[in-house]
C-alpha cells in the first residue's frame, strides 16, 4: 500500500468528517467519506448514501450493496483489495431522492481531492447520477451504460446502479457483459489492479 496517499485521504476524512457545507449534514448518522484502497487504480463512484450507508458510514453496504459486490467478485475485484468506493454526496439525502444540483456542487471538492490523492486510471461511475455528473450532463444510462471515454486522461465510463439492477433484475445479464468489459479494459491499461505489476 502507498502509505503517504492511505495519510492523506485518512487525513481529508477527517476533515469531511466535519463538513456542515450543505443542508444534507442535518438528517446524517454519518458522514459516508469512502471506502477502499489508497492507490486503486478502479474507482467506483455512486450518487449517495442510502439508509445503511448512513448507519454504518461506509458506501453501497445494503441490498445494493451486496449485488455489487457479487458482481465486483466475479471479475476479481474487491473493496478491501484492489478498487475505491466513493459517492458524490457524503450525507444520506432524505427518503433516498436525489441528490438536489446545489448538494452535489457543495460535496463535489470531497470527491475532487479523493480523486486527486487516489488517481485511478479508471473511473467507473454506478447510475445516471453519476454519469451525468462525472461524464457528460446529457449521459444516458440506459444506452450509453459500458461505454468508455477518455476524459482528462482517465477512461470513465458507466454501468447501472445495482440498486436498478434489483428493481429490474432482467438487466443482470447486460450489467455483467459491462463488468467483463471493465474486466478487459482493466488488463490492458491498469499494471497493479489484479496483480500483475511484474509482467
Ligand atoms: S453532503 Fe457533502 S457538502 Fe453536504 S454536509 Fe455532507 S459532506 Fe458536506
Amino acid at each position: 500500500m502507498d502509505d503517504d496517499k492511505h495519510t492523506d485521504l485518512e487525513k481529508l476524512k477527517e476533515e469531511c468528517m466535519n463538513c456542515t457545507a450543505c443542508e444534507l449534514c442535518s438528517g446524517r448518522k454519518n458522514v459516508v467519506f469512502g471506502t477502499g484502497v489508497p492507490d486503486a487504480e478502479v474507482m467506483f463512484i455512486g450518487e449517495g448514501p442510502g439508509e445503511q450507508e448512513d448507519i454504518k458510514g461506509e458506501p453501497f453496504v445494503g441490498k445494493a450493496g451486496i449485488l455489487l459486490d457479487k458482481m465486483l467478485a466475479a471479475v476479481d475485484l474487491d473493496r478491501n483489495k484492489n478498487i475505491y468506493i466513493a459517492n458524490i454526496v457524503k450525507c444520506r439525502p432524505p427518503q433516498n431522492r436525489d441528490p438536489k444540483p446545489e448538494e452535489q456542487e457543495h460535496c463535489i471538492g470531497w470527491l475532487r481531492r479523493q480523486f486527486a490523492v487516489i488517481r485511478p486510471k479508471i473511473v467507473v461511475c454506478l447510475g445516471r447520477i453519476a454519469a451525468t455528473r462525472i461524464i457528460r450532463p446529457d449521459f444516458r444510462i440506459s444506452k450509453e451504460h459500458g461505454q468508455f471515454v477518455s476524459k482528462g486522461g482517465v477512461l470513465m465510463t458507466a454501468i447501472l446502479h445495482p440498486a436498478a439492477l434489483l428493481r429490474y433484475p432482467e438487466n443482470k445479464p447486460a450489467a455483467f457483459e459491462d463488468f467483463l468489459s471493465l474486466q478487459e479494459k482493466i488488463k490492458t491499461v491498469c499494471e497493479r489492479t489484479y496483480g500483475n505489476d511484474d509482467i
